[in-house]
């Protein structure tokens, strides 16, 4: 992996200046990989050789902030391939990262008109800034609901008209990435689907920015390879989830990874949020984790909440009822009231 590396170009670079760089990694014999993430264009070097003498040189030239050799498999996603850490938009109005703190709620599943407005104006009220809602699920055995597909995209639609809040819902198959993406604001890409890489391939290739859950028993270095994925087919806007990864333990569904939300803010400049209700896959549990990964610094929550647990179509028992997730946005505002300006020691003697 030795000598790869990454050039950071000023926002206001010249075309020019961008092709002179180009021309100059090419001619050492390199091969090279650009994307845009936010107003940066950021150059990778391949592998391939030595690239010591590029590192030296290429930061003298017009346009360049800086070359930083990278060590990880992760390039675009790494935390030197930007200034700061990135801010995602969720919708039009709101953002998630770089100190922007977003809650999205809502049912496992669409099931009906009557449960999803009822969820939509409920977790609206309580302060989140997007719904969630599974037009297709993806369910273990293929004998349970799947999901009401266009049918569900459509009342997703109407959600977002009825309560103006934006839509986070999942994309299983590479063919519906488009009529997804008509309707949500931030395609969900599933624990299941971490790995489907034509998957990843295909949001890459989309506008809408893209919410990757970690897989059930993906390491960290999958997991942002997965996001690696996205990056380098053009799309900068990644939220990575933490869910919970499979262990031996039976009582609760997955064992939520509070560690994943530092780790990933001291590998990568992408945001990280946590979904406390598969972290856990009990009700009781969700306020408790949801806290503990607020205090880990989450850039966000994923909240599964319906109007009527007991008869959810799916994952009711790890669902909130609309008032225990009010109890746990108020307890959310007065945690991060509470660690305002609150730094992690960044030196040891
Ligand atoms: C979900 O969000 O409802 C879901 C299926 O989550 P995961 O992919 O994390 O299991
Ligand atoms: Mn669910």
């Amino acid at each position: 992996m030795a000598g790869e590396l990454i050039v950071v170009m000023r926002p206001e670079a010249a075309a020019d200046e961008t092709e002179a760089v180009l021309e100059r990694i090419r001619l050492a014999g390199f091969g090279v990989h650009t994307t845009m993430v936010g107003e940066r264009l950021l150059i990778s070097v391949e592998a391939g050789g030595d690239t010591a003498e590029l590192e030296e040189m290429l930061p003298q030239m017009d346009g360049v902030v800086r070359a930083v050799p990278v060590q990880s498999p992760y390039k675009l996603v790494a935390k030197e391939a930007s200034d700061g850490p990135s801010a995602v938009p969720i919708g039009p109005t709101a953002l998630v990262g770089a100190g922007h703190f977003g809650v999205i709620a809502g049912p496992c599943a669409v099931e009906d008109a009557d449960q999803l407005f009822a969820a939509a104006e409920a977790v609206r009220r309580a302060g989140a800034v997007a719904m969630r809602g599974g037009a297709y699920k993806p369910r273990s055995s293929p004998y349970s609901f799947q999901g009401l597909g266009t049918q569900g995209l459509r009342l997703l639609a109407e959600a977002k008209a009825r309560t103006g809040l934006a839509i986070v819902t999942e994309v299983l198959d590479p063919r519906h990435v488009e009529a997804v993406a008509a309707v949500a604001d931030v395609l969900q890409v599933g624990a299941r689907n971490m790995q489907n890489f034509a998957l990843l391939r295909e949001v890459g290739q989309g506008q809408r920015p893209v919410l990757l859950k970690r897989g059930m028993t993906a390491t960290y270095e999958e997991w942002l390879m997965a996001a690696e994925y996205i990056l380098a087919a053009g799309n900068p806007n990644v939220i990575l989830c933490e869910r919970g990864v499979r262990s031996f333990e039976t009582y609760t569904r997955n064992m939520f990874d509070v560690a994943a939300i530092p780790v990933v803010h001291q590998l990568s400049h992408l945001p990280v949020i946590a979904d406390p209700s598969h972290g856990a896959g009990r009700w009781r549990m969700v306020h408790p984790l949801a806290l503990a990964a607020v205090a880990a610094g989450a850039d966000g929550l994923l909240v599964e909440v319906h109007p009527n647990p007991a008869r959810a179509l799916s994952d009711g028992a790890q669902s909130l009822t609309p008032d225990n997730f009010s109890r746990l946005m108020a307890a959310v505002l007065t945690l991060r009231t509470a660690l305002k300006g609150e730094q992690p020691a960044l030196r040891q003697p």
